[in-house]
C-alpha cells in the first residue's frame, strides 16, 4: 500500500533508488534540496504545511532523511541512505520533532527492495511519532497561550 506515502509521485513510483541530490552551494532550500522538492513537492510530508504559500512558510522548508543518515555508518549502503528516494520535504518544526528517531535494530537491508520496504515502514513510524509530538505540543500551546490575553 503506497497511497498514504509520498513516494508514489517520485520517479519510478518510489520503487527505485534514485541518485543522491546534486550538491550545490547554499542551504537545502536552494542547494541540494532542489532535487528533493522536484520529486516530493513543497508540502511537509508530516504535517501538511504548504511551504510555497508565502515567504514565512518558505523559510520553514527543509529536507529530511527518512532512514537516518547516520545509518550509513552502521552498515547501511550509502547509495540507499543518500538517495533522493530516502529524502522528503518537511518543515523545520517536524524535522526537529523527528530528529531523535532511531530505527528498530536489525540487519542492514542488502537489496534495493529491502531498503525501500524499510524506508516505507520507517516513514510510517516517524510520521506517527512526529504527529504525536505535535499533538503534545499543541496541548501545551492551548493551555499556555491560546486562552491567555495578548
Ligand atoms: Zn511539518
Amino acid at each position: 500500500m503506497t497511497d498514504d506515502l509520498p513516494f508514489g509521485r517520485y520517479a519510478g513510483a518510489g520503487r527505485t533508488i534514485l541518485d543522491p541530490p546534486r550538491q550545490r552551494d547554499g542551504t537545502a532550500r536552494h542547494g541540494y534540496g532542489l532535487d528533493v522538492f522536484a520529486q516530493c513537492g513543497y508540502t511537509c510530508v508530516y504535517c501538511g504545511l504548504d511551504m510555497a504559500s508565502d515567504f514565512r512558510a518558505w523559510l520553514q522548508l527543509s529536507v529530511d532523511h527518512v532512514v537516518p543518515h547516520q545509518m550509513a555508518g552502521q552498515g547501511f549502503d550509502r547509495r540507499h541512505v543518500e538517495s533522493v528516494s530516502n529524502l522528503v520535504t518537511c518543515c523545520r518544526a517536524c524535522n526537529d520533532l523527528g530528529n531523535r528517531y532511531a530505527p528498530p535494530p536489525g540487519p542492514a537491508p542488502t537489496t534495493d527492495d529491502e531498503f525501500l520496504a524499510l524506508r516505507d515502514s520507517v516513514f510510517r513510524d516517524r510520521r506517527a511519532m512526529i504527529l504525536k509530538r505535535r499533538a503534545e505540543e499543541e496541548a501545551v500551546y492551548r493551555k499556555l497561550i491560546a486562552g491567555s490575553p495578548r
